[in-house]
């Protein structure tokens, strides 16, 4: 039996681990895929306070060896259930088939990346198509590519792919782009970058991996070819929650419904990071969900 179990390693799990621990409670964290969550994919981190300037990768190993030194345990197994049992106990279920038992749980699964949801993409996925500009960017050197999407994101993405790449087309459904002005002033600026407005991509082409997209203005309906090896995708991001829908309150959008408490609509199980209604999904967020919600556990447990 652990004190308390923590489904995701990311930066807000790995607080809490660091939380619970030095407060003495027993912690088990469960990551489906490794430890650091979305920062492994950050090449630089600038705006954690106190860290001028930190890789994604090093900022998850020193909060790796943070938590392991402080004696955090943690297994790479995804956690598909969470079940009330006898005494206030919780019993969590992993894909690879573990069970283990908690006197309280704290979810922490972070968000993934929103699919664009068109024919293929499953498919094409990895084959020309990517979610992370900083992970796959360099695959693409002098090729031409297109980002989709208008937030600071998709417009980071164009920049970076820039200074890689021979083409950047940069595809947005809207006439104006939602990211800072002068991101965009930034990418206006630069020869290889062209914005594709009022534009939404209807369809891929290309039979093993990608060759180009078709786009739709979305005003004259008209259909125009872009020949392209890569389509980086930064529409956003999506939870996954659902192994949790029947546990605890889901807002609209998925998200665990709990406010800056970190406390859900069940007893005994919190919440942390990104994977919570808020306005605000960030590294720094994120580490202080995972102290609220782990001392939040900690005040849970002394007092059964
Ligand atoms: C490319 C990129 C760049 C970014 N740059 C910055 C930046 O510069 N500054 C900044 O502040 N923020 C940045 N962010 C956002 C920041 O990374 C996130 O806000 C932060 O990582 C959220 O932490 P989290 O712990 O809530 O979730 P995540 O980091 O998403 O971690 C969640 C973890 O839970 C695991 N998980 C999910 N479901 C399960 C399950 N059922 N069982 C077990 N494990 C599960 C996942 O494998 C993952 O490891 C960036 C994000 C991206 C994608």
């Amino acid at each position: 039996m652990y004190d308390i179990i923590i489904i995701g390693a990311g930066p807000a799990g790995m607080t809490a681990a660091i939380y619970g621990q030095r407060a003495g409670k027993t912690t088990l964290l469960l990551d489906g895929y490794s430890y650091g969550g979305q920062v492994i994919n950050t090449p630089e981190i600038e705006n954690y306070p106190g860290l001028k300037k930190v890789s994604g990768l090093e900022f998850a190993n020193d909060l790796y060896e943070q938590m392991t030194a402080l004696g955090a345990e943690i297994k790479y197994e995804k956690a598909v259930s969470v079940e009330k049992g006898l005494n206030k106990a919780k019993l969590v279920s992993t894909e690879e088939g573990g069970k283990y038992m908690g006197r309280s749980v704290i979810i922490a699964t972070g968000a993934k990346n929103r699919p664009m949801g068109i024919a293929r993409e499953d498919e094409l996925t990895g084959m020309g198509i990517s979610y992370c500009a900083t992970c796959d960017g360099a695959f693409f050197r002098n090729k031409d590519v297109a980002v989709v999407g208008g937030g600071n994101t998709a417009l980071e993405d164009a920049e970076v792919l820039s200074g890689l790449c021979n083409k950047v087309y940069l595809v947005h459904r809207r006439d104006e782009f939602r990211g800072d002005a002068h991101n965009v002033a930034r990418l206006s600026a630069k020869d290889n970058v062209e914005f594709v407005l009022n534009s939404t991509v209807e369809a891929l082409r290309g039979e093993h991996k990608v060759s180009g997209i078709t786009v739709k203005d979305k005003d004259t309906g008209a259909l125009r070819e872009i020949d392209v090896e890569g389509i980086f995708v930064a529409i956003g991001q999506v939870p996954d929650n659902k192994a949790f829908e029947n546990l605890v309150e889901l807002s609209e959008a998925g998200y665990v419904k709990a406010d800056e408490s970190c406390k859900t609509s069940a007893e005994g199980i919190f919440v942390a990071g990104d994977c919570r209604t808020k306005k605000v999904r960030q590294i720094t967020t994120a580490t202080a969900d995972g102290s609220v919600a782990a001392l939040s556990a900690v005040e849970y447990i002394n007092s059964l």
